[in-house]
């Protein structure tokens, strides 16, 4: 589902020479949806919504249109783990383990989104299409998201880039009883091969100059302006505004395949103690799927089906092997 409301732009650029180039958006209200969806306290907010924004940038860089991203943080800090996932478009998902999790602020009032963070690894999973999805994984350095995905693109893909990232958020418990994304976006800058001193020093004064992103968002500057600030000095092109949404690939099918999984034994207990319908809920975007005693019941009958079919092909196995005729041992497999 596309929750089209969250229409974010995305813009794209290179300097002319070619030898660098930046994806800066602005996905305020990505991570606004994200807090209707799961109300985290302040800095979970932001440091859902940094990873969010970096996993959207990260989605456009993709190669094919069936490509996707995802980034996962595992810390050992109060709010857990944090998934994001992002597909060629630049659309995303994300979820936060404990989102109501939160830490004080730094002394300098900032949120301590390290902190909430903690110690620990984070990955990169690349599914481009391969029988593997290609896995790349980085310790986190200080837990901020844009110093971890810096240091993560230089070891893991030997790419030097800058990465800057930041959500404002205001508190309204009064009102509409959550936190609101007021303010939040990013931009990842890459150099390639052959990027001249000149270019790079000229980068490096340009960013250390800027207010932070989030406070330019805040102040209405538009991802365009915003690369314009940092390229600021140098030729380049802009080639194109995309629009990113808050996107989820969750469907009812989905989750009915996730109750056959959990076997037939689970599944009719589950039929047993419910007394309405059985309600799930997808965490990453909040959508509501029931599913009706008729319907749990047309599981537990497909379960049934599968294993009497599974008994009936393994006593036939058996039979054949007590017979010796082709000297295997019967295996069963494990139904997961
Ligand atoms: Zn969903």
């Amino acid at each position: 589902m596309t929750f089209e409301n969250t229409k974010s732009p995305l813009v794209r650029a290179m300097t002319r020479d070619g030898t660098a180039r930046i994806i800066c958006a602005d996905t305020t209200r990505i991570i606004d949806k994200a807090c209707e969806i799961c109300s985290p306290s302040n800095t979970a907010a932001a440091a859902l919504g940094r990873v969010m924004t970096v996993t959207s940038i990260m989605g456009t860089m993709l190669k094919n249109s069936t490509d996707t991203v995802t980034v996962r943080f595992n810390g050992d800090g109060p709010c857990g783990e944090i998934i994001s996932t992002a597909d060629y478009n630049g659309d995303v998902r994300g979820y936060i383990q404990n989102p109501e999790a939160d830490v004080p602020r730094k002394p300098n009032g900032k949120l301590d989104v390290g902190a909430l963070i903690g110690q620990g690894s984070m990955s990169v999973v690349k599914d481009i299409g391969m029988k593997e999805p290609y896995v790349g994984i980085s310790p986190i350095i200080t837990g901020e998201i844009g110093d971890d995905l810096t240091q993560y693109l230089m070891t893991s893909e030997q790419t030097p880039s800058v990465v800057a990232v930041g959500v404002r958020v205001i508190n309204d418990k009064d009102e509409l009883h959550r936190t609101i994304c007021s303010a939040g976006g990013g931009y990842i800058l890459q150099l390639m091969p052959g990027a001249s001193e000149d270019t790079i020093a000229r980068i490096e004064k340009n960013v250390t100059s800027l207010s932070s992103i989030s406070m330019m968002i805040e102040n209405g500057r538009t991802p365009i302006e915003i690369i314009g600030m940092v390229l600021e000095g140098i030729e380049y092109d802009l080639f194109d505004t995309i629009d990113v949404y808050y996107k989820c690939s969750c469907t009812k099918e989905r989750f009915r395949s996730g109750l056959r999984a959990l076997g037939l034994n689970d599944m009719v207990n589950i039929e047993k103690n419910e007394k309405g319908d059985l309600e799930t809920v997808c965490h990453f975007c909040g959508t509501k799927y029931t599913f009706t005693h008729a319907e749990m019941n047309e599981i537990i009958d497909e379960l049934k089906d599968h294993y009497r079919k599974k008994l009936k092909d393994y006593r036939s196995r058996r039979k054949n092997d007590d017979k010796g005729s082709d000297g295997k041992e019967g295996k069963e497999e494990n139904d997961t």
